[in-house]
Formats: structure tokens, C-alpha cells, sequence
């Protein structure tokens, strides 16, 4: 049976014009000074080589986060306390090598020449500002009724948990059902319920179309794009969740991301959106039930 289209919605702006909303919000994310903490952050703790690890933690097993003397005074004003041994790691030492046929765009080439000892110093020997915390996506805190839309609409069976792994929600492919933290106030777990019924929709590992199923990272970056979407059409926005949420996924490809997957994120807030506003019936593809919603 082919699915009908029961009551026509007029949203104020098109699903095309939300994207955009989505795009920019995203880049002033990417722009901003949080991200650019989080990428010293990244760029300080994530450098070490795989014989480097080992040894910092045979030296001190719990070691969480190391960085050099300076790295921790340029980078978080943070200083090593007095007394606090260094932990030793083998640093590489290059020499430049020159070519005659070097151009200006080109790195100079490196050889490696030597290791040398160096030193690092783990959190819990330092002392100073508090390191940044990188929970971009910040809780929605208040009342939304689209709640009580969403779960009277949604196809999905939607169960609520005091705990969900660390995650707001999730998504079983196993038997299509939502789980969402039941301690999120009713607007925070509007946006949840749409992220996972996205996903559902969009990312079933038994759904064989190529291209149905990206990289967790895009997966991610679709569902959320979906809530948004779907959300700001309902009038509840989300964007100081989303604008975070996604960067932190997608990190700086996120607007290009954005770009590729438009059609299938537009395509899915439309599916959701008329599942909403029709109420009555609601049909899936891809070989889901159909489902009669009351
Ligand atoms: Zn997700």
C-alpha cells in the first residue's frame, strides 16, 4: 500500500533553510575558543607511540594524562609541583636532510637521527587551572511538550532506564526499540527520542543499500541533524545540543559531512515530522513492520 499523505504541514522555513541553521551554527562552533582548547587538548595527550604508553605506565600505573614541563605551562598554566620526578620517554631526535630540488611548498625532509631521553609529568603531579572539560553538548533543561507528541507517535516501543551505558539513549537493532534516560527533563528527552527513531530509520545494519550504514562518526552527525530538524519545526530548539554534539563527532569535516548526507537527513525529518502530524497511519520502508500507531 503506498503511503498517503493524510494533512499537508506549512513549517515556517523550509527543511533546506534549518540545514543551513545547522551549517552555520556548526562552524561558529568550529570557530570557537572552546574548540580550539580541545584541539590543544587532543594535540598535547594523544602523541605518544605505542612503547612510550607502556612505559609511562610501568613507571606510574596511574598515569592519566602527561605532557613535557612546558607543554603543561603553555598549554593549560599548569606547573609541576615541587619534588615531582619526571617520567622518562624516548623522544626522537630528526635531522633535516636538504634536496637540491626542494620547493617552497614542500616539508623539508626529516631523517631520524637518535632517540633521547626526555620527561613527562602526569596530571596529579601538577598544579593550576582546572583542565577544560569537553562535554560539548549541553543538557536541555526544560519543558518541551513535543515529548508527549513524540511518544505518542513514534513507531518505535520507547522504554525508559536510570542508566544507558553512559549515553542519553540508544537504539536497539535488534528488536527496533528506543531507550532513553529516564532522569532528562521532557525537552532533552523530546530531542533523544527523535535522535534514536533516526537512527532507526536510517542506520539498521540489515538494511543492505549502499550507503546505508556510514561511519559511526556520520551516523552520529545524521541522527542529530535529524533532531534538530525535526525539533526547530516543532518549535523547540536545540542547537545549543546539536551545534556541540555534532562537532565533537564530525569534528572539522562536520559542515562538508553535513553537505553529503542532506538529502538523507532531510529525507528522514520529513518521514518523522509527517509521522507527527499524521497521526493515524504511519508506514516504513526498508522492510520494517508496518505499523499501525494509535
Ligand atoms: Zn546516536
Amino acid at each position: 500500500m503506498a503511503y498517503t499523505k493524510k494533512q499537508s504541514y506549512q513549517p515556517t522555513k523550509t527543511k533546506e533553510d534549518v540545514l543551513e541553521i545547522l551549517e552555520k551554527g556548526i562552524e561558529q562552533f568550529l570557530s570557537s575558543d572552546k574548540w580550539k582548547q580541545y584541539l590543544t587538548f587532543q594535540a598535547t595527550f594523544h602523541d605518544y607511540s605505542f612503547n612510550n604508553c607502556i612505559s609511562i605506565l610501568a613507571q606510574r600505573p596511574n598515569a592519566t594524562y602527561v605532557a613535557g614541563f612546558e607543554a603543561w605551562k603553555k598549554g593549560f598554566n599548569r606547573y609541576v609541583k615541587k619534588g615531582e620526578k619526571g617520567i622518562a620517554i624516548l623522544l626522537p631526535v630528526f635531522k633535516k636532510v636538504k634536496e637540491k630540488e626542494e620547493r617552497e611548498d614542500q616539508k623539508p625532509n626529516r631523517t631520524l637521527v637518535r632517540f633521547r631521553i626526555g620527561y613527562v609529568y602526569d596530571y596529579a603531579q601538577t598544579a593550576g587551572d582546572p583542565l577544560p572539560e569537553f562535554s560539548f553538548a549541553k543538557r536541555l533543561e526544560f519543558h518541551s511538550d513535543l515529548y508527549e507528541k513524540m511518544r505518542a507517535t513514534c513507531p518505535f516501543p520507547i522504554r525508559e532506564a536510570d542508566d544507558c551505558g553512559g549515553a542519553n539513549g540508544y537504539f536497539s537493532y535488534s528488536d527496533h526499540s528506543i531507550t532513553i534516560l529516564s532522569s532528562m527533563s521532557s525537552a532533552h528527552k523530546a530531542r533523544c527520542i527523535i535522535h534514536e527513531y533516526a537512527h532507526g530509520l536510517l542506520h539498521d545494519p540489515k538494511d543492505k543499500t549502499e550507503g546505508s550504514r556510514p561511519h559511526r562518526s556520520i551516523r552520529e552527525l545524521e541522527a542529530e541533524s535529524v533532531s534538530f530538524i525535526v525539533s526547530h519545526h516543532f518549535g523547540l530548539d536545540t542547537s545549543e545540543y546539536a551545534f556541540g554534539y555534532i562537532s565533537g563527532w564530525a569534528g572539522e569535516n562536520a559542515v562538508q559531512a553535513l553537505k553529503q548526507s542532506g538529502a538523507r537527513i532531510q529525507n528522514a525529518a520529513r518521514k518523522i515530522i509527517e509521522s507527527v502530524e499524521t497521526k493515524d497511519e504511519v508506514f516504513f520502508e526498508k522492510g520494517l513492520n508496518l505499523k499501525k500507531v494509535i
